[in-house]
């Protein structure tokens, strides 16, 4: 029978690389909330018209890539190809907007766009997800820019740069449309069949394209920043004046016109020179019409999304291997000890700690070497002799030492080393294992 394998370009995340993206989930969670971030869960599935009216018509990711089908009841729906519609979705039908506390909103979780994959695109990838409603200052701008900084710092990641630039708004962009569509007409038909389509319907989404030759052309085109209106040069000074504040490198770059109908003022992505070609790690920028085009509010935005997928491919090239070693292991020899080892290992964990054993019967011999597969730092050893001692030896595999501790107390002793103390231990006998513990699992017997 042939083997069942996951959706083409969407895959499996191992618990051996798991590790990683609990790590930056943790610090993205970390570095919003600190910014005042709340978190929000949307549907994966929505109206495909969302996506039709917030994302736009003419953009690839609505012509091209959505995973939009009729379901059951022959609604059309659609997998979220990005979450920035939904939230705003969210914010409308909850009117989220009448709460003057909420206005920062977070999201992570999986997208799906029908791209042809390879080594850093998928059919379903992971985006971390920022969005501001309400504030139109463009000390916002610098500071989620600042923010992406940070936390991209924190996580771990060098060798990135923020390119930053103005769509303007719907007004000024009405002009350079119609200067740039002269210039894409004057430099004839060699363009791809999309962009010839392009230039006619939408001609910043040339931009947008993969095909070198178009791109070609495109160097020595009209830049959108010369065309922009007082009120939007002033919001782009004011946003690059307050990086400069904050000390956030950026470079401007006109190129930066983004997928995605909604934009208008800044826009801005993190590149980086280590993935060939999908060389975008994150993007976002300011979309002050969403709201309103979705049926809600006159009310701003701004927000970013970072790819989860190419932010871990770029840590894991900078990095070792994110080990998740437990925090230690209980090797025992014979049947009454490997009893006492299981209640100290429950009470271990109680305390917090991440500890193993082994449940068969094996030599103490086959037992280190399944330590030394897992790593921890600490090995406790309990033969037959220490159980009836009411001692167990404890080795630290890093500094090469060897004790002997009281068996009762060694949960409490391994939760101090490692400074893992969890605030309220359980155990069904307090005092058992010298722990102010409230009653639980069970103690080691020691007769
Ligand atoms: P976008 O919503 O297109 O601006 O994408 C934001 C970020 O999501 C990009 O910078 C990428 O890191 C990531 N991304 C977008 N599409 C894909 C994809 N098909 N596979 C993996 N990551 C993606």
């Amino acid at each position: 029978m042939e083997t069942l394998q996951a959706v083409r370009g969407m895959n499996d995340i191992l618990p051996d690389q798991v590790g990683w993206w609990q790590r930056v989930e943790r610090t993205a969670r970390e570095v919003l909330e600190n910014f005042g971030y709340r978190e929000i869960r949307t549907p994966v599935v929505e109206k495909l018209d969302l996506f039709s009216r917030g994302i736009g018509e003419n953009t690839d990711v609505v012509e091209k890539e959505m995973y939009a089908f009729e379901d059951r009841s022959g609604d059309w729906i659609a997998l979220r190809p990005e979450v920035t519609a939904s939230i705003a979705r969210s914010y409308i039908q909850h009117k989220l907007y009448a709460d003057p506390t909420l206005q920062k909103f977070y999201a992570i979780g999986p997208m799906f766009r029908h791209e042809r994959p390879q080594k850093g695109r998928y059919r379903q990838f992971h985006q971390i997800d920022a969005e501001v409603f309400g504030i139109d200052s463009p000390m916002i701008d610098a500071e989620i820019m600042h923010m992406l900084r940070i936390f991209l710092e924190k996580v771990g990641i060098s060798g990135v740069t923020l390119h930053i630039n103005t769509l303007g708004c719907p007004e000024c962009r009405k002009v350079y449309r119609e200067v740039l569509k002269r210039y894409l007409t004057d430099k004839g038909d060699e363009f791809c069949p999309d962009c010839m389509r392009r230039r006619e319907t939408n001609p910043l989404r040339v931009f947008d394209c993969k095909v070198e030759r178009c791109q070609a052309f495109l160097d020595g085109a009209p830049a959108l920043i010369e065309y922009i209106c007082n009120d939007c040069r002033t919001h782009f000074d004011a946003v690059m004046e307050m990086l400069d504040k904050l000390g956030t490198p950026y470079v401007v770059d006109p190129k930066i016109v983004r997928g995605l109908d909604y934009y208008m003022r800044t826009t801005f992505e993190v590149v980086t020179d280590r993935l060939g070609s999908q060389n975008a790690v994150g993007g976002g920028g300011r979309y002050n019409g969403l709201v309103q085009d979705l049926g809600g509010p006159e009310v701003p935005g701004i927000g970013f999304a970072i790819g989860m997928e190419r932010l871990i491919m770029l840590l894991q090239q900078e990095q070792q291997a994110a080990v998740q070693a437990p925090d230690a292991f209980i090797a025992a020899v014979g049947e009454h000890a490997r009893t006492g080892a299981f209640l100290l290992l429950q009470q271990m964990r109680a305390h917090g700690l991440e500890v193993e054993m082994e449940f068969e019967s094996r030599s103490l011999k086959s037992q280190m070497r399944r330590a030394d597969k897992l790593g921890p730092r600490f090995v406790f050893i309990l033969g037959e002799d220490e159980i009836n001692r009411g001692e167990i030896q404890l080795r630290d595999m890093q500094e090469k030492t060897q004790q002997v501790l009281p068996l009762d107390t060694a949960a409490l002793t391994l939760s101090q080393m490692i400074g893992k103390n969890s605030p309220e231990p359980v155990c069904s006998e307090p005092g058992q294992c010298g722990c102010a513990a409230q009653g639980g699992s069970g103690t080691v017997s020691q007769e």
